[in-house]
């Protein structure tokens, strides 16, 4: 069943740049979808336009049935992961994981267990009280994922999650993230350059190009009949 639908969106920016342009596509849930493109082809437009940081020149996105097209970021049942990770560094790991909880009234108890188990689960068990400008940009990247998932988003939306960070250590979160995805099965939208991280995550591929569609598939599908030469080049293989 599809959680996210996206019809015919489209992104004129003020001067006239077409970012995103007439874009659709349904997600089903608990699916990961990496949108996959060079820079310029509208992903982060798209996507911050799912999360609600940007508003849509035309067209509309549901979630759960829901027209969320016209909603603020904090009333759509989202969760943004941005490339730098824009943590509260005057707080410490915990306080920036139950800020959002207790903005939601939630019991102090309830907030700690909460926190607990997430942080858990990103593998930063202990890491509570640590500042966040004392952990290294992967341990931060945790953070920023934690505290996304910790108020619970129906779907999850990473912008280049580890563009930052080293090769080896991407990898490493690469796995991580696709392994908390699936044992949550919570349904993501994965914003890359790289077509590695994009074929090795992904349930299905969107390579994007000039704001719209070049193809739509599952990664291995994409790799091995690239329907274009944009995505035969972009992927690195021509048949
Ligand atoms: P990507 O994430 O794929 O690199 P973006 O969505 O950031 O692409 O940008 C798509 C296009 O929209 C680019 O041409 C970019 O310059 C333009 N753009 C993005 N944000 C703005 C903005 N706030 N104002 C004007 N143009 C923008
Ligand atoms: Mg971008």
């Amino acid at each position: 069943m599809s959680v996210l639908h996206i019809a015919e969106v489209t992104k004129t920016f003020s001067g006239g740049t077409h970012a995103v342009n007439s874009f659709s596509l349904d997600v089903a849930d608990g699916e990961l979808v990496c949108l996959l493109g060079p820079s310029g082809s509208g992903k982060s437009t798209l996507l911050r336009m799912v999360g609600g940081f940007e508003q849509p020149t035309s067209g509309r996105i549901t979630i759960d049935g829901e027209d969320v097209t016209h909603l603020p970021p904090e009333r759509r049942p989202t969760g943004m992961v941005f490339q730098s990770h824009a943590l509260w560094t005057h707080m410490n790991v915990f306080k920036n994981l139950a800020f959002g909880l207790k903005l939601r009234r939630m019991p102090a108890a309830e907030i700690r267990e909460k926190v607990e188990a997430v942080l858990e689960l990103v593998g930063l068990a202990g890491y509570g009280d640590r500042m966040t400008n004392q952990l290294s940009g992967g341990q931060q990247q945790r953070v920023a994922l934690a505290r996304s998932l910790v108020l619970e988003p129906k779907i999850l939306l990473l912008d280049e999650p580890f563009a930052s960070l080293d090769q080896h250590l991407r990898e490493r979160l690469r796995e991580e993230v696709r392994d908390i995805q699936q044992r949550l099965g919570i349904t993501t939208l994965f914003v890359t350059h790289g077509q590695d991280e994009a074929l090795s995550m992904a349930d299905r591929i969107v390579v994007m190009a000039n704001g719209k569609t070049e193809q739509i598939g599952r990664p291995d599908v994409v790799y091995r009949d690239p329907k274009t030469p944009f995505v035969a080049g972009f992927i690195g293989t021509m048949n």
